[in-house]
């Protein structure tokens, strides 16, 4: 019940939030998608979230989606919003229909290479350190381009746009300029033309800030605890 509430409410933000959308904001679309994030919520709750028809489910840990995606009788859609390590990508690609945290050269390479061998086409973020913060993984921006690059050269992976995660703050105001720079980026990324890309998503806004995140043109939050409440 209280999911299927919280749902509601987070869509009719996001609602919100795109009437107030500046009309130059507009390469992004007027649709977006909620990915519900379920790291450390146990399988019958990722049920019900389904249920109440959240379709996109959110891991941060690979081992944790793979555990839970053996138990639901039904299969969304899954998107690996957390740390990818090198070691971990032969399990990933064949469960994430989106893996939004692309940062290395390494990892996408194992990546387009693990995808070869199963033959499967895997569908890429790259993850931007937009704020350059320590405790944050994700590429400079001033490195988006050469991974951008790197990245379009790949054939076993589809580049489709970019991810961030803002600096926390308690006025998710401050995260504003943040978002506004991601904008920038994604439709620079848009206007070039680019083998083996598609890009359609910019993956930023989670609960504290997706309001400011959608105004500024994300098409893709991440949220968790609006939606289950706090993790233990
Ligand atoms: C946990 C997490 C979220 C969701 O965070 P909430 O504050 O619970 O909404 C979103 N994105 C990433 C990358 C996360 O790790």
């Amino acid at each position: 019940m209280a999911i299927a509430k919280n749902l509601d409410n987070i869509n009719e933000s996001v609602h919100t939030a795109l009437t107030r959308r500046h009309k130059d904001v507009i390469g992004t679309g007027c649709a977006v998608k909620l990915v519900a994030v379920t790291k450390n919520q146990d399988a019958a709750l990722v049920r019900e979230a389904i249920d109440a028809g959240a379709w996109s489910i959110g891991e941060n840990r690979v081992q944790e989606a793979l555990i839970k995606a053996k138990i639901l009788e039904r299969k969304p859609e899954w998107h690996l919003i957390g740390h990818l390590q090198t070691n971990k990508v032969q399990q990933a690609v064949p469960q994430f229909d989106l893996i939004h945290s692309v940062d290395s050269e390494r990892l996408v390479l194992e990546i387009d290479r693990v995808a070869g061998k199963i033959g499967k086409r895997q569908d890429v973020l790259i993850q931007v350190n937009a704020a350059g913060e320590d405790t944050k993984f994700g590429v400079a921006p001033g490195d988006l381009k050469e991974l951008v690059r790197i990245t379009s050269v790949l054939e076993n992976v589809r580049l489709c746009g970019l991810m961030t995660i803002a600096p926390y703050y308690d006025d998710a105001e401050a995260a504003r300029p943040v978002f506004k720079e991601m904008y920038q980026l994604f439709m620079e990324l848009k206007a070039v033309s680019l083998p083996n890309t598609s890009i359609e998503w910019l993956s930023m806004g989670m609960t504290n800030d997706f309001i400011v995140a959608v105004e500024e043109g994300s098409n893709l939050i991440r949220v968790g605890t609006g939606i289950f409440g706090s993790r233990d």
